[in-house]
């Protein structure tokens, strides 16, 4: 038993002096760690992307990405000939975007056969959709249809349109990108009905 506490007596003082070795050093690691001070670094592109909604773009970034008509409408305010267009006899299920950036600017429901040769509807998607400016080039005043977004001309608006609100939007179809409906699958179309709603 004496033996046995001997060497447990022995084995405690060599730990207390190892221990004893190891805290000179550990006195020397009370230095702040640097690396809490780190913060992420948020890009600046990012930031102005959530800021604002619209496609800014310069001419020479338009022109490159857009085909040679549809730069000359959309940025130059040209005008297609009539009666030449993709969409002025057009009659699908749909809705109308703009070439230029994409945003939907008119849907099917409100498009109409105005005669005159370009695509027209009654009224835009959404009012916000689009901007309208006076114009008063080539000796007329009208006023001019613009994409909200990008501000890409479009084409005019005039009085002489149809009910429900009168009006004409009489727009250029290299300045639109249509985009047909999915049709509704079966279960969507078996809608039943609401029984507070019957009679
Ligand atoms: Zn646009």
């Amino acid at each position: 038993m004496r033996t046995l506490d001997k060497l447990a007596g022995l084995v405690c003082v060599w730990l207390t002096a190892c221990s004893g070795q190891q805290n000179i050093p550990a006195n020397s690691t009370r230095v702040a760690d640097p690396r809490k001070e780190t913060t992420l670094p948020i890009s600046p592109m990012l930031e102005r992307t959530a800021a604002t909604n619209k496609v800014e773009k310069s001419e020479s970034e338009w022109r490159r990405v857009l085909a040679p008509e549809q730069y000359r409408v959309l940025r130059q305010k040209g005008t297609e000939k009539p009666f030449t267009g993709q969409y002025w006899r057009h009659h699908e299920q749909g809705r109308y975007c703009c070439a230029g950036c994409g945003q939907e600017l008119f849907v099917s429901e409100t498009k109409f056969d105005s005669g005159c040769g370009w695509p027209s509807f009654f009224a835009p998607s959404v009012r916000s959709a689009i901007a309208t400016r006076e114009d008063r080039s080539y000796g007329m005043i009208r006023t001019e249809v613009l994409c909200s977004r990008c501000g890409g001309h479009l084409g005019h608006v005039f009085n002489d349109g149809p009910p429900p609100t009168g009006l004409r939007y009489c727009i250029n179809s290299v300045a639109l990108r249509f985009e047909p409906r999915p049709a509704a699958s079966p279960a969507a179309g078996t809608k039943k009905t609401d029984p507070a709603q019957s009679p």
